[in-house]
């Protein structure tokens, strides 16, 4: 055996343990989803969907009573009409949010896609700054953790919701726990009752036992291209949470007064049925690739974070590379080990919004699913990557054998 499959064997059993106790997690998840699909009685006729206006859609509905109940919610809107986790985020937000009010984002400035939500100027048509919303955040102490006192002391009487992002996106930062966010909420609430706590929970859904609505959000966004889709839902998004607020928030996505009764499904509800059905073992599976990531990369010398030990709550695992090379060929070669577009070679360049070039691996099967194995990063010091996804174990796996295999060819291990 070669060094390189040497080193992946040596680190599979010493995740084992950890690899183990996540089965126990997939399990408890798929459990609620089946007991859901169970007690909603879930039968063909529900896949069928309709065209035009999307009266009686009972498929439709019947999924988001599923989505109502496994996130623990009074309400749910799961749509293909809603684009993207960014559209679910901001259809949330921009229907929860009136002129004069404050948002206030506590984990830190938030995910780079809601750049423009918030916006610069009054100039910028449609954002917040335009709709005279004020934005506000507070930044987290050492990256890990909330700073209470400066969230207590920034809440102003206008200070209408509080934004919560579970995963760390693509920042450097931690991303926060349910046990976390589930502290910070019950401190904000006793002395705050009625502000409305969001939480984005794009890549965190089924990493951990709990979902943000049970440990006292009020609402939650995320997308179906991501965890809750199961790597089948070939677009979509979903917004959980109190029965009042998604009123609002399908009245922004639809029409007032029309809300969730319109919206053809189509043929899009089998993939986010069979999706949601698969997604508690994808994410697992994705989050042991990432473990063994950790562990392979650690052994040779790269930080990882978060390390293969650490409690997980989402998806992304970075890396820092050394150099240049290093980082640009580790790209290289996950896009080689792609289902599709395997020969494709990812070069850096610039992308509006970036200052830096960027690079990405992303042979997925749908266009940007990140549950599927992607990995990208910045091409700067401190040439940090962020690897996500893997809707198979074995596919992680292959992609290090792989990156490891042309290491040691070119001397690099
Ligand atoms: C991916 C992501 C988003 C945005 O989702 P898109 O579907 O890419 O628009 C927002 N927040 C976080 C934390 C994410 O990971």
């Amino acid at each position: 055996m070669t060094h390189a499959l040497e080193i992946i064997k040596q680190s599979e059993i010493e995740i084992e343990p950890l690899v183990k106790q996540n089965k126990q997690i997939a399990y408890d998840n798929f459990k609620k989803v089946m007991q859901s699909f169970n007690d909603h009685s879930v039968m063909e006729s529900d896949f069928t969907g309709t065209t035009g206006y999307g009266y009686d859609d009972t498929g439709r509905d019947k999924l988001e009573d599923i989505y109502r109940d496994i996130f623990k919610a009074e309400d749910a809107l799961v749509r293909a009409q809603i684009i993207s986790g960014t559209h679910a985020i901001s259809l949330s937000l921009l229907s929860l949010l009136e002129r004069g009010d404050e948002l206030l984002y506590i984990t830190g400035w938030p995910y780079d896609t809601l750049e423009k939500v918030i916006g610069d100027s009054e100039e910028d048509v449609g954002s917040m700054k335009a709709l005279g919303i004020d934005f506000n955040y507070v930044d987290l102490i050492d990256d890990k953790a909330f700073d209470i006192d400066a969230i207590l002391n920034n809440i102003k009487d206008n200070t209408k919701v509080i934004g919560i992002q579970r995963s760390r996106g693509y920042s450097t930062r931690k991303s926060l726990t349910i046990e976390q966010i589930e502290a910070v909420i019950k401190t904000i609430k006793e002395r705050h009752p009625n502000i409305i706590v969001f939480v984005d929970n794009c890549y965190g859904e089924f990493v951990e036992r709990r979902e943000p609505i049970e440990v006292g959000a009020d609402i939650a966004a995320g997308s179906l291209i991501k965890n809750p889709g199961g790597g089948l839902a070939k677009m979509g998004g979903y917004v959980v949470g109190r029965k009042d607020l998604i009123e609002r928030v399908s009245y922004r996505l639809t029409v007032p007064g029309i809300g969730k009764e319109m919206g053809a499904s189509l043929e899009v509800l089998l993939d986010m049925y069979q999706g949601l059905f698969m997604a508690p073992h994808a994410v697992i599976e994705s989050l042991n690739g990432a473990l063994l990531t950790s562990h392979v990369l650690t052994k040779l010398g790269y930080r990882t974070d978060p390390l293969f030990d650490e409690t997980r709550t989402d998806l992304i695992q970075s890396i820092q590379f050394n150099t240049e090379e290093e980082m640009i060929s580790f790209i290289q070669m996950v896009q080689s080990a792609s289902p599709v577009n395997s020969k494709f070679l990812p070069i850096p360049d610039l992308i509006p919004g970036y200052q830096h070039p960027v690079i990405m691996a992303a042979g997925t099967f749908i266009q940007g699913a990140s549950l599927e194995l992607s990995a990208d990063g910045p091409v700067r010091e401190p040439y940090i990557a962020f690897m996500q996804g893997g809707l198979v174990y074995e596919h992680v796996k292959y992609a290090l054998e792989k990156v490891l295999t042309h290491w040691s060819e070119k001397g690099i291990i």
